[in-house]
């Protein structure tokens, strides 16, 4: 995947300001897909049951969003690339971010989140799963590492 291309275009206070005027997601969704054709990678229904922390942090955030009562959890948004907090030069792919998330969708990079090869619901990737285990997780994830939920593994 090459980064080039999800960096700010010349034009970024143009667009910012075509942003500012819309009053429909769906018209940011669109000019999302316009500027950046290669950066969504799939539209998830949320995460696999096998992770419900996952959930649970995605329902804290949508709880907690500025200037509105709760929102309603929406779509799982997977992205070939997401800029590291304070990387300079993806302002633009950053306030998509924003605006989904407080929309109530949950952003994420397919580096760690990617679709259930059955179901398709949204999985941590090997890498990620091996973090959550150092990080002492082992009591709330499955077992193993798995490409799909647990519910299709024995099949
Ligand atoms: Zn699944």
């Amino acid at each position: 995947m090459n980064t080039e291309d999800f960096k700010d275009p010349d034009n970024i206070d143009e667009i910012v300001n075509e942003i500012k005027e819309m009053k429909e997601l769906k018209d940011v969704y669109n000019l999302c897909w316009k500027t950046y054709p290669k950066w969504i990678h799939s539209i998830l229904e949320g995460y696999s049951e096998d992770y419900p922390h996952f959930t649970e942090n995605w329902k804290i955030i949508s709880k907690n969003i500025k200037n509105k009562n709760e929102v309603k959890m929406q779509r799982l948004i997977i992205v070939n690339y997401l800029p590291l907090s304070g990387v300079i030069g993806y302002k633009l792919i950053s306030i998509f971010c924003e605006i989904f998330v407080s929309s109530g969708f949950m952003v994420r990079d397919i580096n760690q989140i990617f679709p259930c090869s059955v179901c398709n619901k949204g999985l941590p990737t090997e890498h990620v799963y091996k973090l959550m285990k150092d990080e002492g997780m082992s009591d709330i994830i499955p077992e193993n590492w798995s490409n799909q939920c647990m519910k299709y593994s024995n099949v």
